[in-house]
């Protein structure tokens, strides 16, 4: 018997009509690409976004055609996130980080027939050129006064003019909850990027799980940066949680440097941010630097790759509670959130730090399965590790157009690629990568706890610990360290940093002073790039 219960589909675009008709004065604050802060509410967004589906239906595009943006998180971009996946379009966020080759292979692939790009990617639509031939439009997302001319683009759209004289008027359309909504590619740091088709369902779901209290607890008492960028993963799903709760949203666009981040944050009265530990590092140094302190930040949630603790502690110590949180492109991204339990308020600061830096426990809607080498569930007991496998709602089914290798190796299941623990509660701690664990005589070496150890040094700004090959080991770990100016670190202080830390088999073999370590375009550490530097100090 199937209940009796209406079966309204969840569409991106109720979110809008939600916002605006029930937050319509919250504000949406931009700084620009063009320089001045831009504010207006979610009625206008809501206004502009049904302006841009009358422009895109007028453009001819037809229901699940790709619309590509470059764009960084700003108003323009959120009026295309819901005026193209709103109209029945696929909004295709491209990373304008990733490399030209990259972005033309993921335009040609997607299909793009519309391109949308902010001001300060026009170069990069110029050298694509010869890859925009067929495209109904490329459109420059800013106003007639900015607009750039091009020799090699010379039919290139501006943003405000196509949608000056259109209606405000427009019925979203209604169609199946599980129609295309949005495209992001993966990195791809290992092969071609692939790409990652959401849904409306899942992108309307994954939207409330993240807006849950023990997730990222948005709600409309909230002023909210995602510095995370909207071409990376829906910058996290804030741009659908915030309209959904009616938090204030405050972006960032292009300036993500110490100083323009502590400057917003202060001037919008922002409570809570997101974005990747290499972010929030260059904000904490800054802020040391200058002696700042937050007047209304009380959160910020961390993820992409792993928090190390004592960014926690610095955030701490600024009155700011850190979620910790684990995803992946293919998972929309969030999965894990590290929010401590009832019990855990007995513990003692470094007992709850230690839990705070783990990845998380499952968000409800995420089920888990880690794999032992024997493929059966490993013990929950916080030191057995094996691959952790997910499915549930908004994790991805498959790539897009690619058939065969698209094929989840176990059926039902998404193998992450992360080498994990769990414990009781269901904190996973990522050990490492599969394709990064140090693989020492049999045994497992994680390069992940090593970094974070050796993250703590107070000679250190940035480390990186990879495998080199070893004729007797298999592969030993060795140390990659950025140093802070005017300091030193030497072999001797390496080892004195992890004795008594770690067992003695698993501290690093030497280490490698450099002025920069690699980082892919989602500013990750570029694990290939740091053994390559490793093998070439070694044929010296
Ligand atoms: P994204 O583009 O969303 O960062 P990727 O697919 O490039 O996604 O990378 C996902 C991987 O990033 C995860 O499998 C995991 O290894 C790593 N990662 C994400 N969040 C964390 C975290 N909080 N701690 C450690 N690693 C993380």
């Amino acid at each position: 018997m199937l209940g009796m219960m209406m079966n309204t589909p969840l569409l991106i675009s109720s979110i809008l009509r939600h916002a605006e008709t029930y937050h319509g004065t919250t504000e949406v604050v931009s700084k620009t690409v063009e320089g001045p802060i831009h504010r207006y509410t979610y009625a206008d967004m809501a206004r502009r976004s049904r302006k841009l589906a009358n422009a895109l239906s007028r453009l001819g595009l037809e229901f699940g055609d790709r619309v590509g943006t470059l764009a960084w998180n700003g108003y323009r971009h959120m009026e295309l996130y819901y005026g193209v996946s709103g109209s029945g379009f696929v909004c295709h966020t491209i990373n304008p980080r990733l490399f030209r080759e990259q972005i033309a292979f993921i335009i040609e692939h997607a299909a793009d027939k519309a391109i949308f790009a902010d001001l300060s990617f026009v170069p990069i639509l110029e050298a694509l050129a010869d890859h925009l031939k067929g495209m109904k439009a490329v459109v420059v997302m800013t106003d007639a006064a900015h607009m750039p001319k091009s020799e090699i683009l010379p039919n290139l759209v501006c943003y405000e003019t196509l949608i000056d004289g259109e209606s405000d008027v427009f019925d979203w359309p209604e169609f199946d909850e599980n129609t295309a909504s949005g495209l992001c590619y993966t990195s791809g740091t290992t092969g071609d990027p692939k790409g990652v088709l959401y849904s409306h369902r899942s992108s309307v779901l994954h939207g409330m799980a993240i807006a849950m209290p023990d997730v990222l607890c948005v709600s409309a008492s909230d002023a909210v940066v995602p510095v995370v960028p909207m071409f990376h993963v829906n910058a996290w799903g804030i741009p659908f949680a915030a309209p959904m709760t009616g938090a204030k949203l405050v972006m960032p666009g292009p300036n993500l440097d110490g100083a323009s981040l502590h400057a917003l944050f202060e001037a919008e009265g922002v409570t809570f941010t997101a974005g990747v530990p290499t972010v929030w590092l260059g904000l904490l140094d800054w802020m040391d630097a200058h002696g700042k302190t937050f007047t209304t930040l009380n959160r910020v949630a961390i993820g992409g790759s792993a928090s190390p603790p004592i960014m926690i502690s610095r955030f701490n110590r600024l009155g700011v509670k850190v979620r910790h949180a684990w995803g992946m492109t293919e998972t929309s991204p969030v999965g894990l959130a590290a929010t401590l339990l009832p019990k855990h308020e007995a513990l003692s600061t470094e007992e709850k730090l230690m839990l705070e830096a783990k990845q998380g426990r499952p968000v409800y809607g995420m089920e888990f399965r880690i794999e032992g080498a024997d493929g059966n569930p490993i013990p929950r007991d916080g030191k057995a590790f094996g691959a952790m496998m997910v499915r549930g709602p908004w994790v991805a089914a498959g790539y897009y157009n690619m058939d065969e290798s698209s094929a989840h190796e176990k059926p039902g299941w998404f193998n992450t690629g992360d080498v994990v623990t769990m414990d009781t509660d269901g904190f996973v701690q990522i050990v490492d990568r599969t394709k990064d664990v140090v693989k020492s005589g049999g045994e497992w070496i994680s390069s992940i706890e090593l970094e974070n150890i050796a993250q703590a040094h107070p000679a250190i700004k940035e480390a990186a610990v990879v495998a080199k090959p070893d004729p007797r080991w298999s592969e030993r770990p060795v140390l990659v360290v950025v140093l802070k100016p005017g300091h030193s670190f030497t072999r001797h202080d390496m080892v004195d940093l992890y004795t008594g830390k770690i067992a003695k088999w698993s501290i690093p073999d030497d280490v490698i002073v450099v002025d920069e370590l690699p980082h892919t375009a989602t500013g990750k550490l570029l694990k290939t790039a740091i053994r390559q530097i490793v093998l070439d100090e070694y044929a010296r």
